[in-house]
């Protein structure tokens, strides 16, 4: 139940076939990545749609992520991929967490707790920069320090920097140096993964046995056609007024009506992720297009209307008629912003 109506439309049917689709597609392992609370669609639902659709593992960005899906009462196996601080092994065993290996001091600090039967992914650092080492003989270290103090040790990854990009060099020589740490480490490892969405959707060659995907399991349309979006965003009119030429709307008076206009009020401002620079953008109302005039506030957005609409009329601001692709586009980002911006006041619809 929710009175304020500004809301996430979420379509879960659709994000368990876009995992099926995607299972099909890759022929592997399938981790869904429901970091920020889902990408914004909101964690456990997408988790459960995920693993209908035949997740068989499910990623988050931190402990604190992959706690809350234990207390929503997900059993899958989570990754975590932050680095975790080692002194929460505990934790981590309590909730049977798999924790990412960074690095060889990362080890060290982790095994003065006990970490019997912890499962570790090692990090593997090809070009990206961010966790994780590249070096060999640190691998080696790492695994044989964790093996030695009971961890198991089940799987390895890395992660691509440019596989938005098909044709680029840069994920080719990560691939291959991806495959040459893990040829190097001689070990029978359950998961061996380095595909995000793009790369799981565009580069059928990289190395693994799993992919690791989160926005295309949302169906953003730039991947394939055979995925089909499944997060909307809509608002009502909360108050409609005709006003004469001349007339200043919202903070610093940045618009004037050109002539006599009908200006519409939605509850919705930055605070729920409805940024600023929404202003001159279009939604859609009832088949024809309003724009956002004036500032947008922090709690409400004016829009222009092209003529009355009752108080109450559904408005779109993100869906099939405005696709989410086309608001970041507009925006000058990038779709994974666009929803990870919406902020928890919104409240989600599933349908
Ligand atoms: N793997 C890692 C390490 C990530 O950081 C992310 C997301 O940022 C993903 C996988 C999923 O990426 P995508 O949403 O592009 O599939």
């Amino acid at each position: 139940m929710f009175y304020r109506e500004s809301w996430v439309q979420v379509d879960l049917d659709q994000i368990k076939e876009n995992v099926q689709w995607l299972r099909s597609q890759t022929n592997r392992q399938f981790i869904a990545v429901i970091k920020a609370n889902g990408y914004g669609a909101g964690d456990a639902s997408v988790a459960r749609a995920a693993l209908a659709g035949g997740a068989t593992m499910l990623a988050v960005s931190s402990l604190d992520e992959a706690l809350s899906l234990r207390y929503q009462e997900i059993t899958a196996p989570i990754l975590i991929l932050g680095v975790v601080d080692p002194a929460q092994a505990e934790l981590l065993l309590q909730y049977d967490l798999t924790v990412p290996a960074v690095s060889l001091e990362w080890v060290k600090e982790l095994i003065q707790v006990p970490i019997k039967g912890l499962k570790v992914h090692l990090k593997v650092d090809t070009g990206m920069h961010r966790i994780g080492t590249e070096k060999v003989a640190e691998l080696q270290a790492m695994l044989s320090l964790l093996k030695a103090n009971g961890a198991d040790v089940e799987g390895i990854f890395t992660h691509f920097a440019c596989s938005d990009n098909p044709d680029n060099q840069m994920t080719e020589d990560q691939a291959a140096r991806f495959e040459a740490v893990v040829d190097a480490l001689k070990t029978p490892f359950r998961w061996v993964h380095s595909c995000n969405s793009d790369a799981a959707v565009h580069y059928p060659k990289a190395p693994g046995n799993a992919v690791r995907c989160g926005l295309a399991m949302f169906g953003v349309t730039s991947y394939l056609t055979e995925l089909k979006p499944c997060i909307s965003l809509y608002s009502r009119l909360i108050y409609v007024k005709q006003l004469k030429a001349g007339q200043p709307i919202g903070y610093g008076a940045t618009y004037t009506t050109q002539g006599e206009e009908w200006i519409g009020t939605l509850p919705i401002g930055y605070a729920d992720g409805w940024i600023r620079r929404h202003q001159g953008r279009s939604c859609w109302i009832e088949g024809e297009t309003g724009e956002f005039v004036g500032r947008i506030c922090m709690d409400q957005a004016m829009i222009r209307l092209p003529h009355a609409f009752p108080v109450g009329t559904k408005v779109e601001l993100i869906g099939p008629h405005i696709p989410l692709e086309q608001v970041a586009q507009e925006l000058g980002t990038i779709p994974y912003e666009v929803l990870t911006l919406l902020s928890d006041r919104l409240a989600k619809v599933y349908i």
